[in-house]
């Protein structure tokens, strides 16, 4: 390199030799020699001089020392000697180095010499400049999964980036008890970046690691939610009431089913539910009255009915399959002073049955019991012959017992021959004469005496009636006729010696001398008719209007009642009656008419049978209206709207008014009084009916103000039970009841209890009547009840007191002070014997059941 250097810089040289040629005058051809070295690879272009000079050329090249410093080396001529100068150097920077390019400096050498200038250029190459990085910044991803590291050089502003994925290093676990630790850790490749790590700490978290428990309440209505963590033990409770659903609803037949539900309020508790069975309900109970069995019909035990599944059971509860109690044994027998002798039945008819029983010789105070086939003793009513302590009252011989069974009991009496004095009933036909002996009765109706009465003897058409007063030996007949009873001539007429002859084959009762008048009173008692259809017809006209019938249900407690009521009555037929209404149920026929008086109406059924005022039974009608007897249609002589009815199974019309002028809301009828009292209702739609008396089974009855009957329910557990329409009073006394129009549901409140009632007993069978009184609070002594103006007509006559249940008060004991005036019939009776006659107001304590009474006249 060197040499051609040399080589070059001589035909350099040469070249300048011929510009110091030319230099002379010819400045065209003036130029400057130069020397060019290059340094790496560049190449120097070279010049060949132009020409040979004929003056003596310098030879000569430049030797650098490096770059500071260079000298020049020549020779004039070829054989000139060698001279060294020192070059003068001049830097140049040409190109300036950067981090992406090489710098390039320039150094020109130059020498003058003999006025000649000599130059050399040597070039040096600067290296580039390396980056600078510093202070690189690092950012850490959000969740520090990567770091990124970037960096800025400081001369270019060249940016690095690296982003690594960290290393995860978990120094603590996270829980509910402690903050987590983890350590992040990143490396880098490039090495400008240093390796990073971090620590991070996460709060300890809500996360706990629960257990769960639930602990439901003994009854279900709360469930106690618990929940305990594992790690911090933290503890959690919540108490909720639980919602109940019904899927099941019990009854007797099957269990309950409820599904209880708690629902927490916490999030973090599950509902929880439960299915429990609270397995069967009590059966619902409806009570039946009992009645007893006679020698005529089965009885009924007094018992309660399930309206769900039908069963039957006794008060005692026990379930039983048959409430009826069968008709009695007609196989009996009598006791005389305990010696037992088989009676001997002589006659069996529908309504009568007869016994009879020889004996050879009876004496004053033998005893006379009566046993039924099962061997217990049957209480019966004491006729001729026989005391009220069943004690036999003459000694004769050759006696006969005869014992007369009747659906209202059984009677004994003592057939012998003597001849009684008393007041009878003669009945005169084919057979012969027959008497009937009438019973004394008193009625407490202010000014009345005694009358003789006969419940009724059945006759036939042509049958002769006289009234025999054997004490008096007088004669009493058709003449004697109370004058408002003749109208009824049709079933009867007088005969040619005055008796009375009978048109019709009927039953009749009889009473005589009622008012004291010796006037002598019939009572036809009307046979149960079977009907199918019932029509009502004014008189004159053709045309009728249908009744409606209408069927009370067995089941029900109407009926039921009925036939309580019918066991317990003593009208003369009311064996007929039940009878009828066992075999044909217990029908009614009824039509609201509206009527514009006067007008004549009857009923026909449909065979074609009229019925009209000799079957019209006013008892059970109003007083709201006027009727009399039109040639046997019933006559009304008020305008209005009547309710007629017409019930078989007593063969009578009933007829209640209804007044058209009426506004009333609501009405209410009550056992006590048949006929519809007007209520007005409040603000509130409800009527109220205050301090009405109720018998034990007295009842009360509802109707809206067109008379429809209201069926009714009980708001609250009375004194009451609720039948359809009717309201039944369980236990005597004073209440109010309100009644509810819109909800139709009564409400009771007790004004007071009457606790024992009182009867004035001592009829003979089949009288058919006796006086009661009920007993009220005494008004001085709140301890006691009274009845007052009891009626006692004969010495020895008794009272019975019994409690509102009807059942005799077996626990009195007479006031010292009234004992010269009462006794008990026996230790343990519930009778009273009067000593004398007149009239008494009885009290009774309450509590002690001690009687005392005061004679008032
Ligand atoms: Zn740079
Ligand atoms: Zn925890
Ligand atoms: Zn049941």
């Amino acid at each position: 390199m060197r040499k051609t250097k040399k080589f070059l810089f001589s035909i350099f040289a040469l070249g300048m030799a011929s510009f110091s040629l030319i230099s002379c005058g010819d400045s065209e051809k003036t130029t400057t020699k130069t020397i060019t070295e290059s340094v790496g690879p560049t190449e120097t272009e070279t010049e060949t001089p132009t020409t040979s000079n004929p003056i003596l050329d310098i030879i000569g090249e430049f030797n650098w020392e490096e770059y500071a410093g260079a000298t020049f080396t020549y020779k004039l001529g070829e054989d000139g000697e060698e001279i060294e100068v020192s070059a003068t150097i001049t830097k140049e920077e040409t190109t300036i180095p950067s981090c992406t390019k090489d710098g390039l400096n320039t150094y020109i050498a130059k020498v003058v010499i003999n006025g000649e200038e000599f130059i050399e250029k040597k070039e040096e190459v600067v290296p580039k400049l390396n980056h600078k990085y510093e202070n690189p910044e690092y950012v850490w991803a959000y969740d520090y999964s990567t770091c990124k590291a970037s960096v800025y050089c400081e001369y270019c502003q060249n940016e690095i980036t690296e982003e690594v994925t960290s290393t995860k290093d978990v120094l603590n676990e996270v829980s509910c008890s402690r903050d987590g630790l983890t350590k992040y850790t990143v490396e880098f490749t490039n090495e400008v970046f240093e390796d990073q790590e971090v620590e991070v700490t996460t709060p300890k978290t809500e996360d706990h690691d629960y257990t769960y428990k639930y602990t439901w309440s003994i009854d279900n209505k709360e469930c106690m939610a618990e929940a305990v963590c594992s790690v911090c033990n933290g503890t959690i409770t919540e108490k909720k009431e639980t919602e109940e659903s019904i899927i099941t609803t019990a009854t007797c037949l099957q269990d309950g089913i409820i599904i209880y539900t708690a629902n927490f309020d916490n999030y973090i508790f599950e509902t929880q539910s439960k299915e429990v069975n609270i397995g069967r309900a009590s059966h619902k109970l409806d009570k039946y009255y009992g009645y007893p069995a006679t020698f005529f019909n089965e009885g009924r035990i007094e018992h309660n009915k399930c309206t769900v599944c039908g069963k039957l059971f006794d008060l005692s509860g026990k379930e039983i399959t048959d409430a009826s109690i069968p008709v009695l044994s007609k196989e009996i027998s009598l006791a005389i002073n305990n010696d037992k002798y088989a009676l001997t039945l002589v006659e069996d008819n529908e309504n009568s049955i007869q016994w009879k029983l020889e004996a050879s010789e009876v004496k004053v105070g033998d005893t006379i019991k009566l046993f039924l086939k099962d061997g217990s003793e049957y209480s019966f009513f004491n006729g001729d012959g026989i005391d009220d302590d069943y004690k036999v009252t003459v000694d004769a011989t050759d006696v006969t017992f005869n014992v007369l069974a009747t659906p209202n009991g059984v009677a004994i009496s003592l057939e012998y021959e003597t001849e009684e004095k008393g007041i009878f009933v003669e009945v005169t036909n084919d057979s012969g004469v027959t008497l009937y002996p009438m019973s004394e009765i008193n009625y407490n109706f202010g000014t009345e005496t005694n009358s003789y009465v006969y419940g009724y003897i059945s006759l036939l058409v042509g049958d002769k009636v006289l009234i025999k007063d054997t004490i008096n030996d007088k004669t009493y007949g058709y003449n004697d006729i109370l004058e408002s009873e003749i109208w009824r001539s049709h079933y009867f007429t007088c005969g040619d010696n005055g008796e009375i002859i009978i048109n019709t084959t009927d039953r009749v009762g009889f009473e005589f001398s009622r008012n004291g008048d010796e006037k002598l009173t019939l009572a036809f008692v009307h046979d149960p008719v079977t009907v199918t259809s019932m029509e009502v017809g004014v008189k004159g006209e053709v045309d009728t209007a249908p009744l409606t019938k209408n069927t009370i249900s067995e089941d029900s407690n109407e009926y039921g009642y009925a036939l309580h009521m019918l066991n317990h009555e003593t009208t003369v037929n009311a064996t007929d009656i039940k009878e009828y209404i066992l075999a044909n149920g217990y029908i009614v026929y009824q039509i609201e008419l509206p009527i514009s008086a006067p007008m004549s109406i009857y009923l026909k059924d449909n065979s074609g049978n009229t019925y009209g005022y000799s079957v019209f039974e006013s008892k059970y009608s109003s007083s709201d209206f006027t009727y009399s007897n039109d040639e046997g249609y019933i006559h009304l002589e008020t305008s209005g709207t009547y309710v007629i009815m017409f019930i078989p199974s007593c063969g009578n019309i009933a007829i209640s008014f209804a007044p058209a002028s009426a506004s009333s809301d609501a009405y209410y009828m009550t056992s006590k009084e048949s006929s519809f009292t007007g209520l007005t209702k409040d603000s509130n739609n409800i009527v109220t009916v205050s301090n009405i008396d109720f018998d034990k089974n007295g009842y009360i009855a509802f109707t809206d103000s067109s008379y429809n009957m209201l069926t009714v329910t009980l708001d609250t557990t009375t004194d009451f039970i609720v039948s359809s329409t009717l309201l039944m009073c369980t236990k005597a006394g004073k209440y109010t009841l309100t009644l509810n129009l819109d909800t139709l549901v009564v409400h009771v409140d007790v004004v007071e209890y009457v606790t024992l009632s009182g009867l004035v007993d001592g009829a003979a069978i089949n009288l058919g009547s006796y006086s009661s009184k009920t007993f009220k609070r005494n008004a001085s002594n709140e301890a006691e009840v009274v009845a007052e103006g009891m009626v006692i007509t004969a010495a020895n006559q008794y009272v019975s007191i019994m409690d509102p249940n009807g059942e005799g008060v077996t626990d009195i004991t007479v006031a010292s002070d009234s004992s010269s005036l009462i006794s008990l019939l026996a230790a343990g009776s519930y009778f009273l014997v009067f000593a004398e006659t007149g009239t008494y107001n009885i009290y009774v304590n309450e509590d002690t059941h001690v009687v005392r009474v005061v004679k008032t006249a």
